[in-house]
């Protein structure tokens, strides 16, 4: 399956920051709405005890320091005491509210899309890497758990010290407030500018952090097929190029923030040493007491720090923009194939009967190859029709059809009578039991494996299927039986026992369409034997299409259809087609004769 490795979600190409997407977070915060409150009266508490150190100061050293007045030094220590208190339990208490928001604000957001991302369709999958899905909930909510639980704290604290401490100063003195004013764009603009590389280059840094990440998932994922090609040092390469890329990126980024510092800090000394000067000037001129002075330069370094630290999570805010924007766009991802609004029930009692009429089709991944040309059968209930043509004929793209994992291009599929696009897919779904050509096998127990099939299926029904299919004489050589959880501690099945457990799915779920998409054929001779006597006594009281890999399977079918580069080129009983010389004649000649050997005759 080829699939794009450019990320589903652009990288943000434009230079300046979009705020919108954090909108995104809002109604994830406004369901916690006492602790968001409270999180803002603890923060407005520690401005203010924070704004009250100054008026202390000045008092302190305009009247504190005369004859006879240590009792009023004490009282002024006191009262910074009870500020240092009041500070401190404001600031913890903010600390916990906004962090616990932060980790459950992260928790609902990964939850809402986790639930999004497993109702999107197969051809989602298509064009999509799933490290890069694992990427937007791990990485990208992570950014956003460091936003919610610091940053925006961080930035709303400083804009209201900033706001606090500006107040304060003009109401110390409006004079060198003014000059003070003046100063902030000369301030501000150098800020901006380098301000501005920081984030590209950062951004860019994370881009190759994301695409790395989803580059090992990928690979961790095939690590046995790549070892098996010898390909694990070309991998483990691939990823350390990209890994320097990304460490490059990151210096790249790194030194422009030094740069960012070094402005930061020499422009905000020069402003306070500016401001002192003139102050100093004043309280020459006695315009100025040497209190209110030290007040508004204390005042004037607040404003200072809150400026120059609302800087700072400047970038971490804009990288959260990034991240919301693409958690957003991945939440907004509507399924490709979803059930109609007003579904036409299916007629009861369930029959199978499935039908294409003139089907067209192809993979939205590769939309210009059509893989399926004018495709109409019919399969009556009851029936047992088998399905054969060389690999690539478009056999298992039947089934997905039927199954609606894709929307036919042209034409319509209908089961028993209703067209599946019109049908609710859940209840399409429970019509069909699907044994699928490769079968996934779950990190779970081998019992929850195959109540997959059936979720309510009692312990004893789960084992009755697990019997008939065979499933159970590798079960019982496991340490813990069914319960044993595949993946932990070794526990890996062969593709002959995954088939199995997939066929025990299949037998649990009963359901009035069977289909078979070479069911047996990662089997040994005798398991197959076995075997087949549980899926021909399944297959006899319902409908089956069987993509068929075995002559014995194909003689039995009431009708055969054969396949070729994506149409049915021809139709009939294993006599018919026998006596004509087609590509059916080809194929039992080629395809079926190994297998047949090992059939069991009867
Ligand atoms: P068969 O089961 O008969 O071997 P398939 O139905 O699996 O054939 O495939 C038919 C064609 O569709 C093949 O050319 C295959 O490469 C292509 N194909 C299958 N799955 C996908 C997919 N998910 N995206 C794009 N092309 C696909
Ligand atoms: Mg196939």
């Amino acid at each position: 399956k080829p699939r794009s490795a450019s990320p589903s979600v652009p990288a943000a190409e434009s230079k300046r920051v979009r705020l919108a997407p954090l909108r995104f977070l809002w109604p994830y915060a406004l369901r916690y709405k006492g602790r968001l409150a409270a999180a803002f009266v603890a923060m407005l508490a520690a401005t203010g005890a924070t704004l009250a150190v100054p008026m202390a100061v000045r008092r302190m050293i305009d009247h504190g320091f005369g004859p006879d007045n240590a009792g009023l030094i004490d009282s002024y220590f006191t009262m910074l005491i009870v500020v240092a208190g009041a500070l401190a339990l404001a600031s913890s208490s903010r600390l916990y509210l906004v962090t616990t928001l932060g980790e459950r604000v992260v928790a609902d957001v990964r939850s809402d899309v986790f639930a999004r991302v497993m109702t999107l369709s197969p051809g989602y999958f298509d064009r999509t890497l799933s490290g890069e899905i694992v990427s937007r909930l791990t990485a990208d909510t992570t950014q956003i758990k460091a936003a919610v639980g610091s940053s925006a704290s961080v930035a709303l604290r400083n804009l209201l010290m900033f706001i606090g401490a500006m107040a304060m100063m003009v109401a110390t003195s409006p004079t060198l407030s003014a000059t003070a004013l003046a100063a902030i764009p000369v301030l501000v603009l150098p800020l901006v500018a380098v301000g501005r590389r920081v984030r590209r280059r950062s951004r860019a840094a994370q881009d190759k952090i994301a695409a790395i990440s989803a580059y090992a998932t990928e690979a961790i994922g095939s690590v046995r097929m790549l070892q098996s090609f010898g390909a694990e040092r070309r991998t483990a390469d691939h990823y350390r190029k990209g890994a320097l890329e990304a460490f490059g990126a990151a210096r790249s980024a790194t030194a422009a923030r030094a740069v960012l510092t070094a402005v930061v800090i020499f422009i905000v000394f020069s402003a306070i040493v500016g401001v002192l000067w003139m102050g100093a000037q004043e309280v020459l001129r006695e315009n100025l007491t040497a209190g209110a002075l030290s007040q508004f330069v204390l005042y004037a370094v607040f404003a200072a720090g809150a400026l120059s630290e609302l800087s700072q999570v400047w970038g971490d805010i804009a990288q959260t923009a990034g991240a919301a924007e693409r958690l957003s766009i991945l939440a907004a991802e509507e399924p490709d194939v979803a059930s109609p609004a007003s579904p036409v029930p299916f007629p009861q009692p369930a029959k199978g009967a499935v039908r294409f009429e003139n089907v067209s089709f192809a993979y939205p991944a590769e939309p210009a190859r059509p893989v399926l040309n004018g495709v109409s059968f019919m399969v009556e209930p009851g029936a047992t029709v088998a399905l054969v043509g060389p690999s690539g004929a478009g056999k298992t793209t039947i089934f997905q059809l039927i199954g609606r994992s894709y929307d036919v291009g042209d034409g319509a599929v209908l089961l028993d009578g209703v067209d599946v696009r019109h049908a609710d897919l859940a209840a399409l779904r429970e019509r069909i039991a699907l044994v699928p050509q490769d079968t996934t096998i779950l990190a779970a127990s081998i019992a929850d494996n195959i109540r997959l099939g059936r979720p309510n299926a009692t312990d004893r029904e789960v084992v009755e299927a697990a019997r008939a299919a065979h499933v159970d004489r590798f079960v019982m050589a496991l340490p813990e039986g069914y319960d044993t959880v595949v993946g932990e501690r070794g526990i890996t099945l062969s593709g002959g026992q995954r088939q199995r457990i997939a066929i025990a799915r299949a037998i649990l779920k009963d359901a009035p369409l069977l289909l078979l998409d070479e069911a047996t054929s990662s089997l040994d001779a005798e398991s197959e034997a076995h075997i087949q006597a549980a899926l021909e006594h399944l297959m006899a009281d319902r409908t089956t299409i069987v993509i068929a890999h075995r002559l014995a399977t194909v003689v039995k079918a009431d009708r055969i259809l054969v396949m070729e580069d994506g149409a049915v080129v021809d139709a009939g009983t294993h006599a018919e087609l026998s006596a004509r010389d087609g590509v059916y004649r080809r194929l039992a000649k080629l395809q079926f004769h190994n297998t047949a050997t090992a059939a069991p005759e009867d």
